[in-house]
């Protein structure tokens, strides 16, 4: 079938959620993937901050290949070998006590909701508790983690949302205080804010937070979904600043394209909150969504990913500040490690037409909230790879200066 035929027949069998970009990637191939007509992209969009160790990496490929002869499926009603190392990995990897897998983000945001309530009910006896998230946050499109998504572009017509959630200011330590009450169970925030617009937190709201956290026994939830697993030069973002969760959610790189996410709580949480029957998934922790991510971990490890984010980063944020002075439509460059925005502004052009026309020049690169280009790639991208980048990005914007 040709793309046009592809296209045709998703828009009559596929629910139209997404304006996607026309085009059908068939398969790929280190960072860069390749259409129904084998035209080659640089991919630095990484399915949204998923493939963090690129496309056919034969270790991955072996783990899953081999797991799927081994067993697939076995639902939580007993022990399976993967979910124990994998969580092992997790735990170990992040200094907390113990993990709860899903089978995405947002479910890993619907147990963090549950964690926090049921915490507060042990604690006070009584369940009206509420919630503080931040503006521009972005959490994921269930009801709960909707509910705790600050855009009320996203939540309009799902009204009634889930009841006791607040809504402060990143980076704003006083209108976060502003909005603590009696009944305050849990903070919750992504470190970097991804969706809202490549938004990295200041170390004084991250101490800030902690800090107001431990007085009143309020949980501090990082939603490391997006910024978690390397992305920013730490493991996990929190790391930067030295500030860490009681509860963390991890998904997006965790399973590095497998569907697969986890809540993870620290000592003291998990001892008071989630208990026997208080929640489930069929799927969740299954032995083949979980032999990705013990291999993602021990790739991690052999390949020192982490270290190479730390390395790399620096160069790509040298290029794109030289984009920042060269174009006036754009007006700065902010993130951290390979989770970079450069935001845009100007009469004659918007992101999505720069989107589209790096598309058309084999560039894949996306935006972040309304105007910001995002920057996303794997993380074991290369400086030639970053060159290549921006040969093909320079094409498509010198079209709008
Ligand atoms: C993507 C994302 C989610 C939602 O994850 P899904 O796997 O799409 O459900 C939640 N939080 C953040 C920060 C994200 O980037």
């Amino acid at each position: 079938m040709t793309t046009n035929e592809y296209i045709e027949q998703a828009e009559q069998y596929i629910l139209h959620t997404y304006n996607r970009f026309q085009i059908v990637l068939e398969n790929g191939d280190g960072v860069h993937l390749y259409d129904a007509d084998q035209k080659e992209y640089l991919d630095f969009a990484a399915g949204i901050a998923v493939f963090a160790l690129g496309y056919n990496h034969p270790g991955y490929n072996n783990a899953l290949k081999n797991q799927i002869d081994k067993i697939i499926h076995t639902s939580n009603l007993y022990y399976n070998i993967p979910s124990i190392e994998a969580a092992k990995k997790l735990v170990e990897a992040s200094g907390m006590d113990k993990a709860f897998f899903t089978n995405s983000g947002t479910e890993a945001i619907e147990g963090a909701i549950k964690v926090a309530r049921k915490y507060a009910f042990t604690r006070d006896g009584h369940t009206d508790h509420e919630m503080i998230a931040m503006n521009h946050s972005f959490h994921g499109r269930s009801l709960g983690a909707l509910s705790i998504t600050g855009n009320p572009h996203y939540q309009e017509a799902f009204q009634p949302l889930i009841g006791g959630v607040k809504f402060a200011d990143f980076n704003d330590l006083e209108s976060v205080k502003a909005q603590i009450t009696d009944k305050t169970c849990a903070i919750i925030f992504e470190p970097v804010q991804g969706e809202g617009g490549i938004y990295p937190a200041t170390q004084e709201f991250m101490t800030g937070i902690r800090q107001i956290c431990d007085e009143k026994d309020i949980l501090l939830i990082f939603d490391e979904i997006q910024c978690g697993m390397g992305r920013t030069g730490e493991l996990f973002s929190w790391m930067h600043y030295g500030v860490k969760p009681d509860v963390m959610t991890c998904a997006k790189a965790l399973g590095c394209g497998v569907p697969v996410g986890a809540f993870v709580l620290n000592e003291k949480t998990a001892k008071a909150s989630l208990v026997a029957g208080d929640h489930g998934t069929t799927y969740g922790g299954n032995p083949f969504a979980c032999a990705a991510v013990s291999k993602v971990f021990d790739i991690y490890k052999e390949e020192k990913i982490v270290e190479h984010v730390q390395e790399i980063a620096p160069y790509l944020e040298r290029r794109l500040d030289e984009l920042v002075s060269k174009y006036s439509f754009i007006k700065c460059r902010r993130g951290k490690g390979l989770m970079q925005g450069l935001e845009i502004e100007g009469d004659g052009v918007t992101v999505g037409q720069i989107v589209n026309t790096a598309i058309e020049n084999g560039l894949l690169i996306i935006s972040a909230g309304s105007n910001v280009l995002r920057f996303v790639p794997p993380l074991v991208i290369t400086k030639g790879d970053i060159d290549e980048m921006m040969t093909k990005l320079e094409r498509s914007l010198k079209k709008y200066e």
